[in-house]
This record gives C-alpha cells, sequence and structure tokens, in this order.
C-alpha cells in the first residue's frame, strides 16, 4: 500500500469516518476470532493459578515436615543424653560416702527419667503430627498431578485453536495498528474509550432502519440527514457510539442511489395514489 503524504488535518470528516468504521470492521473480526476460543484462555490461566498455589503449598508442608524431623531428632538427642547421665548417676551410687550423698543422686536420676518421659510425649506429638503432614502432602501432590495434567490438556487446545487462527490475527492486528495510528489523537482515544466500554465491542455503528446499529434507539430524521452529510463526526445520544451511514463503506455510491431512486419512486406512487 502506498504511503499516504497529506497531513492528518487534511483528512475530510468523510475520510475519518470511513477511518472509523475500517477499523471497527477489523477489530469486530478479532473480537469474532477471540469468541472461537470461548473460555479456553481464561481456564488455562485459572489452572495455572491453581498450580502455582499447589506448588507453594507443597514447598510449606514439606519446609514443615523437614522441621517436624529435625525436631524429633533433637527429642531423640535429648533422651539419650539423659540415659547417659542416668547410667553415670547409678554408677556413682556405688561410691557414695553417705545416705545423702546417695539420695541426691537418686533425685537426679528420677529428675532425668522425667525429662526422658516428656522428651517420648513430644515425640508421640510430632510423630502424630508428621502423619498428618504427610498425608496432607500426599493429597496436594495427587492434586497437583490432576491439574497439571488438566492444564496441559487445555494448552494443547488452546494452541490447536490459535495456530488455526494464528496468520489471521497478526494480520488483522497488524491492520487495526496502521488505522488507529492514522486517526487523530483524539478520535483514536474516543475509539477506544468508547468500544471498552461497550458490550459487544462495537464504537461505530451504522445506522439501521432509522435506529442507531448499537443499542436501536430511534435517531431523528433530521440527525440522519446530518450522518448522512458526513460533514460531522456524530455520536449516538443514547449510547454515545460514533454514527455512520450505512453506505460509509461503498467504494461508489451506486447503491446508495439506487435506493434514493427507489424511496422517490415510491413516493410519487403514494402520491398518485392520494390524488385518485
Ligand atoms: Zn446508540
Amino acid at each position: 500500500m502506498a504511503k499516504k503524504t497529506i497531513k492528518k488535518e487534511e483528512v475530510s470528516v468523510e475520510d475519518k469516518l470511513k477511518s472509523l468504521f475500517n477499523l471497527q470492521q477489523v477489530d469486530s473480526q478479532i473480537d469474532e476470532i477471540s469468541k472461537l476460543r470461548g473460555e479456553l484462555p481464561l481456564e488455562v490461566e485459572d489452572l495455572e493459578d491453581e498450580v502455582a498455589g499447589l506448588q507453594t503449598r507443597i514447598a510449606k508442608y514439606e519446609a514443615e515436615l523437614k522441621e517436624n524431623a529435625s525436631d524429633i531428632a533433637a527429642k531423640k538427642n535429648e533422651i539419650e543424653e539423659c540415659n547417659a547421665l542416668i547410667e553415670k548417676y547409678t554408677k556413682q551410687q556405688n561410691n557414695v560416702r553417705n545416705n545423702r550423698e546417695f539420695n541426691a543422686l537418686s533425685k537426679e536420676i528420677e529428675f532425668k527419667e522425667l525429662e526422658i518421659q516428656l522428651a517420648e510425649k513430644h515425640i508421640k506429638e510430632f510423630s502424630a503430627n508428621e502423619v498428618m503432614k504427610k498425608d496432607t502432602l500426599k493429597t496436594a501432590k495427587a492434586q497437583l498431578k490432576d491439574k497439571m495434567s488438566m492444564l496441559k490438556e487445555k494448552k494443547a487446545e488452546l494452541k490447536a485453536v490459535v495456530s488455526e487462527t494464528e496468520k489471521e490475527e497478526k494480520k488483522l492486528a497488524k491492520d487495526s495498528e496502521t488505522l488507529l495510528n492514522e486517526l487523530d489523537e483524539y478520535l483514536s482515544i474516543a475509539y477506544k474509550r468508547i468500544r471498552n466500554g461497550a458490550r459487544n465491542g462495537l464504537a461505530v455503528v451504522s445506522v439501521n432502519r432509522d435506529a442507531c446499529g448499537g443499542c436501536f434507539n430511534k435517531i431523528p430524521p433530521q440527525r440522519q440527514l446530518d450522518i448522512r452529510a458526513r460533514k460531522k463526526i456524530i455520536v449516538c445520544e443514547h449510547c454515545g457510539r460514533i454514527l455512520v451511514d450505512k453506505y460509509i463503506n461503498d467504494i461508489d455510491n451506486t447503491q446508495e442511489l439506487k435506493d434514493i431512486e427507489a424511496a422517490k419512486t415510491k413516493k410519487k406512487r403514494t402520491t398518485r395514489r392520494k390524488k385518485a
């Protein structure tokens, strides 16, 4: 395509309207392609979030289990130390000089035995905790496996759909960008704003059966004439969409002339009938 050398200010309103209309056509085609994909991109995104969440949880459980194991090892160590001391005190009891010394050692031994009991109680608790955590970890790992295989499937599905339309979509995206860049800045901003606000992605609509093609509200005859004159950019007073007449994209105005001719003939016939 030959590059336009005229400045943006020199572009007539009619040409601006045509550009807007063309841009809308291209963007609507892009919307159609997106519709084909349906919920797939969202489903993939959700699954990716779930997988990431599960991976974080699994890492947390694994760290907790490691800590639990080291707690158990520490308590076992404590028991060993207590046993060694008990052995030592028992031996010392054979070499005491009096009852007082013997009793003192007995107290120490008793105390160490209590410590052992307490450590054993803790080990029991940690072990129960370990069983529970291992179970939770197992469930999470199974869930992760499921979600990952679902994600793989959905990604493959999406890839297949995308590859079918990829080429076309790239071309359309490029066309859309080119057309948008050709517009005045205020128009391109307005276009984007209206399009984003419209549920069906339509920012530029034509007048059909005397109504706005976006919201279907009636358009007064004078306003319709203004739209057909293509001298101003006119928006729908109900929905704010940019309005164009339905012949905007005709290369020649043959159809328009035919329609006008047909309307005239119809009018003549009615008038004649009235006279009769
Ligand atoms: Zn409207």
